[in-house]
Order: structure tokens, then sequence, then C-alpha cells
């Protein structure tokens, strides 16, 4: 028995706002992620392998706001950030403010396996990435006009943006993206793992970087449970999201249902913390709520249904 769960990011997704060929666009991408990982999975490979290619597969997806296709910061480059834990063993690596190399899930995994660090950050995370020799990308790679275009709205607005909030009207192009990437799995032998990629958020400034490679905050993985989350991340860092339903599950005895109600329903929403977070634990259970008007979402349950949804 296996589970694995994925999305795409979380906000306000207008079902008015995507045409039937967008939206069938992005169903497309979350399917083959998800065939991406299920695959692994099914062959018996490590929740860790499985969530790292899911995440990897979505980032070169020009649709998502990770790797190729991330949103822009003020300064009209790219800054990413990834993330990903080993439930079994506690082992975690994260990247910050990447712009070169092409997969930052990848230098995640790298920090993580090839250094004694868990966090590397700016210029310093490229180098080791280019240093083990995974593949870089000049800026074009990055660049897509529609990202580019929301990062004049919200200089314009004065805003800083997530994502999905960027255009109430998105163009009724097929290729228009939006989206925060992550991956938590369940893997045969009873292993957690999870992996989070994101561009942050647009027109972000000063070097901010989100929950996304914050341990505990964005990404969490124990023998409990393991959790991506997407949304406002300031809210989430505070909020350290992912712990706090490992910790509502491991000291008040939460389900992970529960656990991801409390954290996602009763203390973020009233902060006006927007986004949702995907989850499962050792027993096979997901959950994938938000609070947000939607969220990108795929899985695979233990009976091997898979369901895709966006509202
Ligand atoms: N959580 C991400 C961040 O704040 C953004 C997102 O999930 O869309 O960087």
């Amino acid at each position: 028995m296996f589970t694995l769960a994925l999305h795409g990011g979380a906000g306000t997704i207008a079902r008015a706002s995507l045409t039937p060929a967008l939206e069938e666009n992005y169903r497309a991408a979350l399917r083959a992620a998800l065939r991406v990982g299920t695959e692994l999975l099914a062959q018996g490979a490590p929740a860790l392998d499985a969530v790292e290619a899911t995440v990897r597969s979505l980032e070169d997806y020009p649709l998502f706001n990770a790797g190729r296709g991330a949103v822009f910061t003020h300064d009209g480059h790219h800054e990413m950030d990834a993330a990903l834990m080993d439930g079994a063993t506690r082992r975690a690596g994260a990247v910050a403010g990447v712009r070169e190399v092409q997969n930052p899930i990848r230098a995640a995994r790298l920090v993580m396996e090839a250094t004694e660090h868990v966090l590397l950050a700016y210029p310093g995370a490229d180098e080791l990435a280019r240093e083990h020799g995974l593949p870089m990308q000049p800026p074009a790679y990055f660049f897509t006009q529609q990202r580019y275009d929301q990062l004049q709205e919200a200089i314009a607005a004065g805003r800083m943006q997530l994502d999905h909030a960027a255009s109430p009207t998105p163009p009724a192009d097929p290729n228009w993206k939006r989206g925060t990437v992550g991956a938590v799995a369940r893997d045969q032998r009873g292993h957690l793992a999870a992996a989070t990629s994101t561009g942050g958020m647009t027109n972000k400034r000063y070097s901010r970087i989100g929950d996304t490679p914050l341990i505990g905050a964005g990404t969490w993985a124990d023998t409990r449970c393991a959790i991506s989350c997407t949304g406002h991340g300031e809210y989430f860092i505070r909020a350290v999201v992912g712990y706090d339903v490992a910790c509502l599950m491991e000291y008040k005895g939460l389900s992970l249902a529960e656990a991801c109600r409390v954290v996602v329903h009763d203390k973020l929403a009233p902060v006006g913390g927007e986004g949702g977070l995907i989850a499962v634990d050792a027993a096979g259970n997901i959950a994938l709520p938000f609070n947000s008007e939607g969220m990108y979402r795929a899985s695979h349950n233990a009976a091997g249904e898979e369901e895709i949804a966006i509202y």
C-alpha cells in the first residue's frame, strides 16, 4: 500500500477565470506528475524519491510557479526556494533564493545528502549545485511573458502577491500559469516524505524568503505525517504550519484530518493566512485542506483511487 498527494498552489482560483481548455491543461499536468510519483511508489521506491520526482516534474512545467515558470522578484529576477524532508530519518535539505539551478528540488536534496547543512541560500546554493553537476540555466529559461506581466501589475498596484491572486481576469491563453508545487507520500514500507518548490510571491523584494524552504513551516515530515504547504508564506512561517500539524497529532492525539483542519481553518484563516496544505500519515490517510477559493491538487489513496481537483 502507498499513497501520494501533490499540489500546484492555492489561492484565488475563480471558476469563471478558467476556460475549459486552461482547466484541462492544469488537470493534465497534475495527472502527469501524479503518474511520475505513483509509478515509482508502485515499484517500491522510497517516499523521498517519489516526492522529489513528482516535484521535479511540476518544476519542469512552465504552468506552475516553480523552476521553469517561476514568478518574478521586484527587480525582475527569479529567486526560487525548495525543500524536502525524509520522515523516517528526519533528514532535510533546502535552498532559498537560487537563480540558476534548473531544478531547485534537486539542489535541496543535494544539500541534504552532500553537505552537513540543512539550508543554503543565494549564490552559495547555486554554487553547490554547479559543483555537483546539476543542470544550470540562464534567466531566459525561467522567463515567461505571463509572469512578467503579473509583475508589472503587482508593481503598479504596489503589492506583493500570491501567484494565483495575480490577475482577476487571466488571459484566455492555455499556457497561463499559476502555482507553487509540492508532494507528500507514504511508501510501501510506511515511510513518509515531503517536498515543496516555489518561485515565492510576485514582486517580492529585499531577498524575501517564504515558508517553503523553512523546515517545520512550509515543509515537514516525521514518522506520523508529511506536510507540504502553499499560501501566503509569512503567515505560514509565523504559524509553523507543518510542525504544528505534527504536534497536534503527537501531543493532542488528533487525527491527520482534524489536525490539518485546526491549523488551516481555525488558526490560519482568522488571521488572513490564505492557502492550504497537503498531508499524508503513516496509516495511509490523506488530507488536502485549504481556506482559499481553490487549490490545484491530486492524490492517489491507499485503495488506489485517484482524484484531481481545483476548487
Ligand atoms: N508559500 C509560498 C511563499 O510564500 C507561495 C505560494 O505557496 O504560492 O513563498
